[in-house]
This record gives C-alpha cells, structure tokens and sequence, in this order.
C-alpha cells in the first residue's frame, strides 16, 4: 500500500525556566546524528540572548556573537515566512518559543505535517496568569496546537520560593526602591499585559534595562509553584 507521509508534530511545553530550549536543542542534536536535515525556526521576539542562535537559557549570561554552542536559527517575524524557507531535503522543522507567532502558525504545522515533513515545537503553556498563552489576532490559545499534536511533554521548572515543582511562571512588577537603593517588586496584576506578539511595552522596557538606560527591569520572570504563584487584582 502506497501511503503518503505524514510528519510527526511533537510539542514541548511548560513555564518559563523548565528547559523547553535545551530539550528542542537535545532532540535536534539526536536527529542531526542520525543524519536527518532540521531546520530551527524563532521569532524575532525572542531575541533576549542572541539574535540568530537558540539558547538554553543557563547559557543566556555567557550569551554573545561569538559563542557558539546554540544551533543556527532562521529568525522569523511571521509563520508565512517559515515555508518558502524549508527545503526539499529537510526532514524536521523545530520551532522554538512558538506562542510567539500567529494562529496561521497552525495551518502552516499542518501543511508541513501533510508534506511529511517532522514538526517539534517549544511552547510557552500559560500565561502568568496562569491562564493558557493566548495567540495572537485570534480566540486561539497554544492548548490548540497540543490537541493536533501526535506526542507531548509537558515539562516542570523549580518554584524558587519553596523549591517544590514549579508549572507557572509568575511575573513581578517594580514596585519601588528601597532604603538601601534594592528594587523592590511585587506580583504583577491581572490586567497588566500578557506579551503575545510585536513590540509592546514590555519589550520596550526591557530594552532599555539592557541598554542600561534604566536602573532595574520593569518586570521580571521566576518559576513557582501553584502555592507560592501570586496575580494581583485576580477575579475570584
Ligand atoms: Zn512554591
């Protein structure tokens, strides 16, 4: 019986600091040894460490031009792009940081999949709300792309509070400096803004902290458990 292929989608999931990165990063290094062709595709959004390679984030502080450990990357600001660029011989296409880009990133996976191409995604799950990551410009959120996934895993971080499991990233805000010249920051409120796609506020902000045009960042990211995980203002 003559089949035609059929790609397998793979998603990685979980909050910010659980190793989504260096798990995509693992799985790319084990079929590239079996000598498959992988294509790595980020959003430019994602650019907080290097521009044009994926890297774990306990790298992130060595990160520069010339360090080489990530796996080149094609840095795309829309998933129209990620065809045009997939070859004939490529065997997997990794997408790393995908909540980032926009719901026609779904029909693209799907395209991709029916051409037999293998897909394997790193995704953000929730928001810091704790709420599932919304895409952009659509009523989807990123639960979308694990219920046409063919296998996922579903990673867990450390709560640096009390160092239980972690599943949710909490956010906090820069509530004011205190007597000794120390940031002070607290949680982050319910209506404060959940970064999807573009260039926002946030961005914005954490640009400037990286250009030491600020002092200390506007909001800052931690692993936490559901106990030690707090939103400000959250509806009951
Ligand atoms: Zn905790």
């Amino acid at each position: 019986m003559n089949r035609p292929p059929v790609g397998k989608i793979t998603v990685i999931h979980g909050p910010m600091f659980s190793g989504k990165t260096e798990e995509l990063l693992r799985r790319v290094r084990r079929a590239k040894i079996a000598r498959k062709r992988v294509q790595l595709f980020k959003p430019a959004i994602d650019n907080r460490y290097h521009a044009t390679q994926v890297l774990p984030h306990f790298l992130a502080q060595a990160a520069d031009e010339s360090v080489q450990v990530g796996e080149e990357a094609h840095v795309i600001s829309h998933p129209r792009e990620i065809l045009p660029l997939v070859e004939n011989e490529t065997d997997i296409v990794a997408i790393e940081e995908a909540q980032f880009l926009d719901a026609s990133l779904f029909d693209t996976i799907r395209r991709l999949s029916r051409a037999g191409k293998d897909l394997i995604l790193s995704l953000l799950d929730q928001d810091y709300r704790r709420m599932p990551f919304p895409i952009a410009g659509s009523d989807r959120t990123v639960g979308d792309y694990l219920a046409i996934a063919h296998e996922s895993l579903k990673l867990s971080a450390i709560c640096v509070v009390c160092g239980e499991e972690a599943h949710h990233s909490q956010k906090l805000t820069l509530s004011g400096i205190n007597g000794e010249g120390k940031p002070e920051y607290s949680p982050a409120s319910f209506y404060s803004e959940v970064v999807t796609v573009g260039t926002s506020q946030e961005l914005a902000q954490n640009k400037l902290f990286a250009e030491k045009k600020m002092d200390f960042p506007e909001n800052i990211y931690e692993a936490r458990c559901r106990y030690c995980h707090s939103v400000a203002d959250e509806p009951k």
